[in-house]
């Protein structure tokens, strides 16, 4: 009978490798999985992962550890069978990784030596470890090598750095030349980092259009600019531009997941200050990186003590001077540290995925006033609530936004969601699509921060928009005496309005610029010198007919 066995004796006696996981989320990602139970045949391929550990714990130890937690993360996520096949140094040895989630809380997988079935071809077409488009070895071969560069080093006591590489323009090319174009381009600056590869100098392709130089044997890390000069010299000489940051082992960091997230803050540092150039990671992006770090603890519990708090400022109709609405804006008084502000705390809970939590509670806590205020105040004016590409481009966003415009019992049209072009960054098709369904359910969406980013004229076409908010940095030059920034505003507003398109002027501060958008037919005003940013209690004030309620720069 089978009850006479434990269902464990029985799979103990099972011949295939086999180990069970369980996936231990945080804000709905599978961030770390813990081993709740290993076979004996698993135990004799792989004796260093054992029952108790999670899979973080072990990567270390694990012969691509990095990948084995990037596949269980994957399964858990397309909730299929995932299957992939590797080859094991060590063993030397083809194996196939098969992972299936169970439920929530449960993912199997095994483990089966195939090597006699795979042939030699096969054997280098399947191979992981190399890019098949560029032939550059991969990030896997990178975390591979990653402990000899390390134990190299220390035992030479020399440095060794990264340079991390981001071409400046692939996203671009391949939105208006075609995925071909972008081919090549990535086969030249593949071509062009391998010639600098040498007993010292070590090249891969880390994915997307990331690209990783490894030097070594360094006694200054000043001698990594002389390299990184000589590769953008080299790129640049063939029209290739590219973003790069440099990390150095052991003066940064020891930890090499944390080595290489260095060089990519350094990275994105290069893009932010103009993009083609390298730059260093130095003690100021490590203190941004610590206060990031802080943020992201504190957030969760933050949110739970109540410190997240809306605020509304006014827009405003420039020729009748009726008010428009209101747009919605996160703050966070932290009891220690203050008011941060949320372009501080926003790109870190879209990186933690907390801005999933927090952009649920700005659409209740925005649709809830809308709803209150029009009700209490006979109020008719429009909701604007920034809605981040992160939790936009989220599975769950309309499900959520349903739910709470249902809850709310807001009316959609009186609400307008507010995108940058960010949301179009790593799948346009999607963000379109979701947009699409979102103007379906009859709210309104504005383009945020127009002017700044790519502002390509084809987002106006794609989106299905029915508002533009130009950007706070060409109404601040708008009364400049040459006149630019006049005439470009004056173009994006003749044409956004032909589009049948509003049009709002973001960060007006002075009279002469309200002046300036009144005579270019600018429809709508935001800005400190119409209404500062208020708290809900200011704005019912204001609503209920108090006019001195309203805090703006006195004229
Ligand atoms: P944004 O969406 O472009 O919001 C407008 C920002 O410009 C606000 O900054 C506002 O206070 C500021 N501003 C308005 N008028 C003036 C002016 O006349 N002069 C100047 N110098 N500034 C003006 P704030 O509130 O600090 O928000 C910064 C950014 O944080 C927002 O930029 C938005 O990108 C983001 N953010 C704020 N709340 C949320 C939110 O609930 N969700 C998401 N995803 N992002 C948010
Ligand atoms: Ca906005
Ligand atoms: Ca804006």
């Amino acid at each position: 009978m089978l009850s006479d066995f434990t269902f464990r004796e029985i799979i103990d006696c099972v011949k295939i490798p086999l180990i069970a996981l369980k996936p231990m989320f945080n804000n709905g990602v599978a961030e770390d999985f813990e081993v709740l139970y290993v076979n004996p045949e698993f135990s004799r391929i792989i004796a260093n992962l054992k029952t108790g550990t999670t899979l973080t714990c072990a990567v270390s130890m694990l012969e691509n550890g990095m990948h084995w937690l990037e596949m269980a993360q994957k399964a858990v996520e397309t909730k299929e069978l995932f299957a992939e096949t590797y080859y094991s140094e060590k063993k030397q040895a083809w194996f196939s990784f098969e992972l299936q989630t169970a439920t929530d809380k449960l993912v199997v997988a095994t483990l089966t030596d195939i090597t006699a079935k795979v042939s030699y071809t096969e054997q280098l077409k399947l191979s992981l470890v190399t890019d098949t488009l560029t032939t550059l070895p991969n990030r896997f071969q990178f975390y591979k090598k990653f402990q000899s560069v390390v134990d190299e080093a220390d035992q030479t006591s020399t440095k060794f750095g990264l340079i991390s590489f981001d071409l400046d323009n692939l996203k671009q090319i391949n939105d208006s030349k075609g995925q071909q174009a972008g081919d090549r381009l990535l086969i030249k600056a593949a071509r062009i980092f391998k010639s600098f590869e040498n007993k010292n100098i070590d090249v891969y392709r880390f994915g997307g259009d990331e690209f990783i130089l490894v030097a070594k044997n360094l006694s200054l890390a000043d001698s990594l600019y002389t390299i990184s000069d000589a590769v953008m010299e080299a790129l640049n000489s063939e029209n290739v531009n590219a973003s790069g940051g440099i990390s150095v082992y052991p003066d940064n960091t020891s930890e090499k997941e944390d080595l290489v997230k260095f060089a990519d803050l350094a990275m994105h540092d290069a893009k932010k200050a103009g993009k083609n150039r390298v730059l260093m990671f130095t003690p100021e992006l490590q203190k941004e990186f610590l206060r990031r770090m802080m943020y992201k603890t504190k957030m969760p519990a933050a949110f739970d003590n109540g410190e997240f708090e809306l605020f509304f400022q006014p827009q405003f109709d420039i020729s009748s001077n009726e008010l428009r609405g209101f747009e919605a804006l996160l703050r966070w008084n932290e009891p220690e540290l203050g008011k941060i502000s949320p372009e501080d705390f926003i790109p870190v809970a879209e990186e933690s995925g907390f801005i999933k939590i927090l952009g649920a509670w700005v659409l209740k806590k925005a649709f809830t006033c809308q709803r209150e205020w029009e009700e209490k105040f006979a109020y008719n004016g429009v909701m604007s609530v920034n809605v981040s590409p992160v939790q936009l481009m989220d599975d769950d966003f309309l499900f959520t936004l349903d739910q709470i415009a249902r809850e709310s019992g807001v009316e959609p049209t009186h609400v307008e969601i507010e995108v940058t072009e960010g949301v179009l960054i790593d799948d346009t098709d999607k963000a379109v699509a979701v947009l699409d369904e979102v103007k379906r359910r009859g709210f309104r969406i504005s383009l945020d921060d127009f002017g700044t980013g790519y502002s390509s004229l084809r987002y106006l076409q794609i989106l299905p928009l029915t508002t533009l908010k130009i950007d706070k940095s060409f109404i601040q030059s708008i009364t400049e005496k040459n006149g630019v920034s006049e005439n470009i505003t004056n173009s994006i507003i003749s044409m956004v309005t032909k589009m049948g398109l509003d049009t709002i002027a973001e960060g007006v501060e002075k009279v002469d610029q309200l002046k300036i958008l009144q005579e270019l037919n600018c429809k709508t005003v935001q800005g400190f010198l119409r209404g500062k940013p208020m708290s809900q209690a200011a704005i019912e004030e204001y609503l209920s007919g108090n006019i001195n309620a309203l805090d703006h720069i006195k004229e």
